[in-house]
């Protein structure tokens, strides 16, 4: 029997970037699959399902309730139409025939207006509702927060990601303070957060995650927070939820995947190190080519080679040698987020000893091809 990358033509791909959508996002451990065997196999009473199965999550992690939902982007959509929504039945099924007369503002930094393979802003125009920015590209303090605020507002939102900008930003803490004073609620997107209890604990009402990334479940999400708003996220499966549901198998794979997430210590930033020693020690071998270890920026126990590219003495740039690696076979995709400093970088964690090997052999032919 072919494989599937044969039947398909597809080519083998070696995931060096870390939990990306573009290829896939991860690779679920056997009991996470089961369940999802499981949930595939057989019937439930959905609501059922969808209730008891929030409530055990909510228990596990110690907040007021939750809800699994398709993917952390259908989380903050679904999010938006809660707050605008507020269980007004006639809203729920109306939410985009025309205007409301209700709040439907989503207040947000503006160096939190990021596009995170899709914009923050589609998702929220998708829940009904429009973004304001508050403060600069640069900077957002919690005065500037709150001076968006207007009679129009429904929700404050805050995208906690390595994508927005870092410097000079107001803390989850003082965003859910500037909340608290104006009686609204907040939102957290923390899609590739790997706290699950950290946002609620700050203040948050409603706190998003992607179920595939730090969580390593089932293509999924899950949203979280206080009783009452999750109540409302979870009747938009009677309103826009509709268009991005998700099923029972997503359901039973991601409750399964919060508790094993819960249960096992994550794969530290130290045994990160030792994994890639022999790899940099071979790349440091090659001329023109320089590999050390780097820590997350945004502070997690990762681990990372960054491999910087002499342009002078190769001939070729970092960028070309991102989309030569990508166009080999198999694809190889490392972090190429600062390509244009000259330096590439490679996340060990969904990557073997063999495939290092093979990523060094393909760097050290870059150079080869070339001559
Ligand atoms: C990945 C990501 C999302 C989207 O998550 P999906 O589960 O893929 O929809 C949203 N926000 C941020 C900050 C992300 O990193």
């Amino acid at each position: 029997m072919p494989s599937v990358y044969e039947k398909y033509a597809l080519k083998p791909v070696i995931n060096a970037s870390g939990r990306m959508t573009i290829l896939g996002v991860s690779t679920p451990a056997p009991e996470v699959r089961e369940a999802v065997a499981f949930g595939l196999d057989h019937y439930f009473e959905l609501k059922d399902l969808v209730d008891k199965s929030g409530a055990y999550i909510a228990r596990l992690l110690d907040v007021e309730d939750a809800v699994v939902v398709s993917c952390a982007s259908a989380g903050i959509a679904q999010s938006v139409a809660a707050v605008i929504v507020r269980g007004d039945p006639y809203r729920l099924e109306h939410l985009h025939a025309h205007d409301h007369g209700v709040p439907s503002e989503i207040v947000l930094a503006k160096g939190h207006n990021v596009n995170f393979g899709a914009p923050v802003g589609t998702m929220v125009n998708l829940g009904g509702g429009t973004l304001v920015e508050a403060g600069y590209a640069n900077e957002c303090s919690p005065a500037q927060l709150a001076a968006a605020i207007g009679p129009n507002t429904a929700a404050l939102l805050y995208i906690k990601s390595h994508h927005c900008v870092q410097k000079s930003m107001l803390s989850v803490a003082e965003a859910a303070e500037v909340a608290r004073a104006h009686g609204l609620p907040l939102i957290v997107d923390a899609a590739a957060e790997e706290d699950l209890r950290l946002y609620d604990r700050l203040g948050a009402d409603l706190v998003i995650y992607s179920g595939a990334k730090a969580i390593e479940g089932p293509t999924s999400g899950l949203v979280l927070g206080k009783r009452q708003y999750v109540e409302w996220v979870k009747q938009q499966s009677g309103g826009i939820g509709r268009a991005m549901k998700v099923g029972k198998e997503g359901i039973l794979g991601l409750t399964r995947a919060i508790e094993r997430y819960l249960a096992t210590e994550p794969e530290s930033g130290a045994a990160m190190v030792a994994k890639m020693t022999p790899f940099i020690e071979g790349l440091n071998r090659l001329s023109g080519i320089s590999a050390r270890v780097v820590w997350d920026g945004a502070g997690r126990d990762i681990a990372r080679t960054e491999i910087a590219f002499d342009e002078q003495q190769l001939g070729y740039h970092a960028r070309e040698a991102v989309s030569a690696l990508q166009a080999g076979n198999p694809a190889i995709y490392c972090r190429g987020y600062r390509a244009n400093e000259g330096k590439i970088e490679i996340d060990v964690r969904s990557v073997n000893p063999d495939q290092l090997a093979q990523i060094q052999d393909a760097i050290a032919r870059l150079g080869q091809e070339k001559r």
